[in-house]
């Protein structure tokens, strides 16, 4: 199948020979497009084969001419233009000229030379960078990107320092954070009381050593705090999960290098790639057969996946190069909180869990987590897109009027469109504390700043108690509100350059619907200017409302009583009704029957939760979407015949019914027959309900989005069985699946129903 590359190059690319170069590769590979040098970086679009394109990205980083430096290389695959030959566009020089502000970048491999080098000047200095490396968005406080609107002003260039940064042929020719050991940031360790204990190389080392003696180190790198402990010891890592309130949600780990990954887990080759890119993402893998000595049970509890990184900042080559071994290297935050970026504020908010503190003297302006991405279908997916990636813009397929979106409540993101460009902020988090909500304003006023946003209207969720719904309407702009899942059909229309008619799956969660129920398993039409529900999951209640987000059982005992009604708490064979006492049963039967806080979904995230309580997989989850990961897990690679299902197509929207599904799948358990046959089973079901969504829809085109579709298995079957029956499938790259493409998706809803016209 022929494929189209859109990608955009930031970095040395230009004056250096970079397009002769894309050119001559192009052409080897047969490929036919172009290559353009824009005010925003490189511009390339290649038709091709998956192969040839794939080759092409790979080796336009091992093969780039000497002197260029790729900072960036964002690239999506998308439907082909049609090109017949290949060619060198002359430069734009018109383009938007909004200013560009830069992602934070790993170390590069001549500051890696130079650190372990030593006859350098920055001989093991952990603040050293270049032009074409080192922090950015979270060191720059305004623009333009000068050193006075850096966190670096407060640090005066010593007479080396001022030489290499005015002279045009030196590698630190305006870098603005450069600096060396005698004029810039220095590293201190303290202990919990915040005295200091060393500086520093023996800070560093006294870093090592607490994290081989088995405790918890709070290291304070680009974005914020990590907290680390060895990857490997049981006890720390336990001791860790309880005083962060984190029990079983998967740690990331960061290892010394490639080879150590590659003992523990399976590496493809674009995946080493995004490992060692200047993204510097977690990268979720898979794990090994057998246990490996160096990662213990507790760091991914059950998970068969880990999340895998590699030393990003000079600071994280040099520890991990003295212990040579892994960490765990978790968010410094408590549970769901933003990540802590200020020393003084990590005493006081990590002070009862870490033993000792790793910090320096340069500011960090904005937090900045790390970002997540998985390779699904041979292509990179964001799950989570903060460092390395953010305020980076996704292009919209026309100028709108200036726009800001609040995003949704969970895994918020903000986003500002302003032009034809739609900058996503990095990922806030969950708005439940009072410190996220404060993330999240900050994060709102530091985006206007930067890209200098007077925004006409404010977006938001139609759901009017989310916090970002709550602070829209402290805004005076003018307002527009958009349901959650014609959000997410929206954004994923955006990322794939889909204008309709598209026929869009939106599963997830919960969402706010228009009629007043809760949503989460939606067909919807976008065509001509409108989102139109088509179909949706059948719907029950869902005793105890959000309640049941940790509680598999509360959807799974919603389900049966949808599907048995008051015969359901006579039977006593049910594993989701004896999870309860009597008197809960009691309790619940009630509720149920007088719908006392017993909200309607037609959530497909729901159906997840009560199909693993149901086959006794997980009565109960330590966080959203453990249930859902682990009926994931136990399906394998899941080749097996869907289960029956009915639709109702008289009704508007028409029900897709699991009614059967659910009685093939219990009566499946009565006959014992094994969760992982069942869990495979169920994820072919919902495969054919998509493929038969589309077959009933008319459409050709389907797009995926929605928290659902981070579980690959659903996106993989879901894929294929579309393309099976001719459709064309399109599911998420660069954006996140999940609520963190709301803010994405709300710009690009408006848009497309003509609400951002842009009046001149
Ligand atoms: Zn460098
Ligand atoms: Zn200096
Ligand atoms: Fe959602």
């Amino acid at each position: 199948m022929i494929l189209r590359l859109h990608g955009v190059i930031r970095g040395a690319v230009q004056g250096v020979g970079f397009r002769p170069f894309v050119y001559r590769l192009a052409r080897e590979l047969a490929l036919t497009g172009w290559v353009q040098n824009t005010p925003q970086g490189v511009l390339v679009e290649a038709d091709g084969a998956r192969d040839s394109l794939n080759n092409f990205v790979l080796r336009l980083k091992l093969d780039r001419p000497p002197r260029s430096f790729i900072q960036s290389f964002e690239f999506s695959y998308l439907d082909p233009a049609g090109y017949t030959s290949f060619e060198i566009r002359p430069s734009d020089t018109a383009g938007s000229k909004t200013a560009l502000v830069m992602p934070d970048l790993a170390l590069c491999e001549d500051c890696l030379r130079e650190l372990f080098h030593p006859a350098d000047r920055r001989y093991r200095y952990p603040f050293i960078n270049c032009t074409n490396c080192g922090p950015r968005f979270s060191i720059i406080t305004a623009l333009p990107y000068d050193r006075p609107n850096t966190t670096m002003r407060e640090f005066t260039m010593c007479p080396a320092c001022r030489h290499e940064y005015e002279d045009p042929l030196d590698r630190r020719f305006h870098a603005q954070p450069n600096a060396c050991p005698v004029c810039g940031p220095q590293l201190e360790s303290w202990d919990p009381h915040g005295t200091v204990t060393a500086r520093r190389d023996e800070a560093l080392s006294a870093a090592a050593e607490l994290l081989r003696a088995g405790k918890i180190l709070a290291l304070k790198g680009i974005g914020g705090f990590h907290l680390m402990t060895s990857a490997a010891d049981e006890d720390v890592v336990r001791r860790l999960r309880k005083q962060k309130h984190r029990e079983e949600k998967p740690f990331a780990l960061m290892f010394p290098s490639l080879e150590q990954i590659r003992t523990a887990c399976a590496v493809d080759g674009l995946e080493e790639r995004l490992l060692q890119s200047a993204e510097a993402p977690i990268v979720l893998l898979r794990r090994l057969e057998g246990s490996s000595s160096l990662v213990c049970d507790s760091v991914a509890p059950g998970n068969p996946s880990l999340g895998v990184m590699l030393p990003y900042a000079p600071l994280h080559h040099l520890l991990l190069h003295h212990i040579n071994f892994p960490v765990v290297a978790t968010s410094g935050n408590i549970t769901d909180e933003p990540i802590c970026t200020d020393e003084r504020e990590a005493l006081h908010r990590l002070g009862g869990i870490a033993d000792l503190f790793l910090v320096h003297n340069r500011p960090i302006a904005r937090h900045v987590d790390d970002s997540i991405v998985r390779v699904l279908l041979g292509r990179e997916l964001v799950l989570r897109r903060a460092r390395g990636y953010a305020p980076l813009p996704v292009t919209l397929p026309a100028p709108v009027s200036d726009t800001l979106a609040v995003g949704a409540h969970l895994k918020n993101t903000v986003a500002l469109a302003r032009g034809s460009s739609a900058f996503i902020s990095q990922h806030i988090g969950d708005l439940e504390t009072p410190e996220a909500y404060n993330a999240f304003r900050e994060t709102i006023e530091g985006m206007q700043t930067l890209f200098d946003g007077h925004p006409a209207t404010i977006v938001s969720d139609l759901h009017p108690d989310y916090l970002s719904s709550a602070y829209a309407r402290t805004r005076p702009e003018r307002q527009i509100t958009i349901q959650h899942h014609v959000a997410h059909v929206a954004a994923c229309m955006a990322e794939n350059e889909l204008t309709g008619p598209v026929l869009g799956i939106a599963w997830d969660g919960t969402g706010l619907g228009t009629d007043g129920t809760i949503w989460g398993g939606e067909c919807i039409l976008a065509q001509q200017g409108h989102f139109r529900r088509l179909g949706s999951l059948r719907a029950f209640r869902l005793p105890g409302g959000d309640r049941a987000v940790r509680e598999g059982r509360r959807a799974a005992l919603g389900i049966l009583y949808e599907l048995f009604g008051e015969t359901l708490f006579t039977r006593n064979d049910l594993l989701p009704v004896e999870s309860w006492t009597p008197a809960e049963q009691k309790n619940l039967h009630r509720a149920l029957a007088q719908h006392l806080n017993t909200p309607v979904t037609s959530s497909a995230g729901r159906l997840f939760d009560a199909v693993a309580a149901i086959i006794g997989l997980r009565q109960r989850s330590g966080y959203e979407g453990q249930a859902a990961m682990e009926l994931e897990f136990a399906a394998g690679e899941g080749n097996a015949p869907p289960y029956s299902f009915d639709v109702q197509h008289s009704t508007d929207p028409w029900t897709i019914d699991w009614g059967t599904m659910i009685l093939e799948i219990l009566e499946d358990r009565t006959q014992a027959v094994p969760a992982s046959t069942i869990a495979a089973r169920f994820h072919a079901t919902l495969a054919a309900m998509i493929v038969d969504a589309a077959r009933r829809a008319g459409i050709e085109r389907v797009a995926l989005s929605g928290g659902c579709f981070q579980n690959r298995l659903l996106t993989e079957l879901s894929v294929r069985g579309l393309e099976g029956a001719g459709f064309r499938a399109y599911w998420h790259q660069r954006i996140p699946p999940n609520d963190g493409g709301i803010a994405l998706g709300q710009i690009a809803a408006a848009a497309f129903t003509g609400d951002l016209t842009r009046q001149e």
